[in-house]
């Protein structure tokens, strides 16, 4: 990759009575991260500015790019987003790699989606036919088969749908070597607000006081956005906090490798997945709640583990090496906000439970709003940002 000198360009656009930075991108999670390597691609100069890179929703994140089990009824505009970013996942992991030298955790190994009783395995078959119907392969197939692939599932598995074109990231090695790459160019610092010169974003303002000069301004700050002074309200309205727990689990020597995929499942109508890592550990989630609680709950260990062992019993002899909860930044209708606000501003949030996901599609978007090209027409009603209008003496 072609790397700016971005000093250099500071300089020269500090010399010229311009701004001291290119592009400064407010957050550096995986949406933050990997916009700002798709910016320099393109030429441009960045400074990203975060106080805790990948602390957020990224941390937490299980990683599973999954285009196809996270089709759910009735989100029609959100399909061809997944679809495009699970296209583009490939491509955009072995770039990554390369660029950093580091590996990036990416992982081709499909999906298997498992009913744990009769009602569950209705629900999933109906959503085979609708995924069929979006051009997607879903293989429904009987629980011995599933058996037969995933020797660890155990009775509670009483049918299963087979997703081969569901695969898995780790994002936590994925955001190291964007970090890896972008290096100097990522400032620990938390942003206090934007500042504007009339209606023109001219940069930000750090918590301790200092401002940093941009020509453009990108906010990707998830659900942090709402606390930016001179963020977009109608953004800031938006996002909510659905918060989930996630488990890392350590699998034995003598249990490996235990699964060979990433097993999905619905019990008693409840989400459950387990994500294998080539190095020997299992990510088990999520829930998902909007109780505004923060912290670990103790009845979402006990429900991810519970429901868990119905589809894999071993689970119980698993090492419990990480418990975590972090909140997804979710948006009205589930997909994200992504474009420009207004001269210099920008923005890429709301990324729900998909920003993983749609990262690959989500870092071109977000930099062409940066860099003023038109939206993409076949996403452009999508992720329009100014779609959720903030209602009359409505605060945000
Ligand atoms: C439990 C769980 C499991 C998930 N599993 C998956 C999955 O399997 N697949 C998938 O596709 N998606 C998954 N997601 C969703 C995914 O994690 C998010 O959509 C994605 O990480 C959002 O990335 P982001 O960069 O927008 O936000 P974040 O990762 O939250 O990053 C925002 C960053 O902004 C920084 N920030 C905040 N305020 C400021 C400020 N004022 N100044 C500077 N920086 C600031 C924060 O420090 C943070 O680093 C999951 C989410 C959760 C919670």
């Amino acid at each position: 990759m072609t790397m700016v000198d971005h000093a250099a360009t500071s300089r020269t656009a500090a010399a010229a009575g311009g701004p001291d930075h290119d592009v400064i991108v407010v957050g550096a999670g995986i949406i933050g991260l990997a916009t700002a390597r798709e910016l320099l691609r393109r030429g441009r100069g960045v400074t990203v500015v975060d106080p805790d890179p990948v602390s957020g929703a990224s941390r937490a994140a299980a990683g599973m790019l999954a285009p196809v089990a996270e089709v759910v009824w009735d989100q029609p505009a959100l399909y061809p987003l997944m679809v495009e970013s699970g296209r583009r996942w490939p491509g955009l992991a072995a770039a990554v790699a390369a660029e950093s030298g580091r590996e990036v955790g990416y992982l081709a190994n499909a999906t298997l989606v498992c009913a744990g009783d009769a009602a569950d395995r209705r629900h999933l078959t109906e959503l085979a036919g609708l995924q069929r119907d979006l051009g997607m392969a879903a293989e429904p197939i009987p629980a011995a088969e599933a058996r037969r692939r995933e020797p660890a599932l155990g009775p509670g598995c009483v049918g299963a749908v087979h997703l081969p074109g569901d695969h898995q990231v780790d994002p936590r090695r994925f955001c190291a070597a964007l970090l890896e790459l972008l290096g100097p160019r990522v400032r620990r610092a938390r942003v206090a607000g934007v500042t504007f010169a009339g209606d023109r974003a001219t940069g930000v303002r750090l918590a301790d006081g200092t401002e940093l000069r941009g020509a453009e301004v990108l906010l990707a700050a998830g659900l942090g956005i709402g606390d930016i002074a001179g963020a977009p309200p109608e953004v800031a309205a938006a996002l909510r906090p659905v918060h989930g727990e996630v488990l890392r689990l350590q699998v034995p020597e003598r249990l490996r490798p235990l699964l060979t995929r990433t097993i999905r499942g619905v019990v008693h109508g409840r989400p459950v997945y387990l994500v294998p890592r080539a190095d020997g550990t299992v990510v088990l989630g999520a829930t998902s709640r909007e109780d505004a609680l923060p912290g670990v709950l103790a009845g979402g260990v006990e429900q991810l583990l519970r429901d868990a062992r119905r589809l894999v019993p071993a689970v119980a002899e698993l090492e419990l090496v990480e418990t975590i909860a972090r909140a997804r930044p979710g948006s009205p209708d589930d997909a994200p906000l992504i474009g420009r606000i207004g001269p210099g501003l920008s923005v890429s949030a709301g990324y729900f439970r998909h920003g993983i996901l749609l990262t690959a599609l989500g870092a071109a978007l977000g930099a062409d709003a940066v860099t003023g090209a038109p939206p993409d027409p076949r996403f452009a009603a999508a992720i329009d940002p100014t779609r959720f209008p903030t209602r009359r003496n409505e605060t945000p």
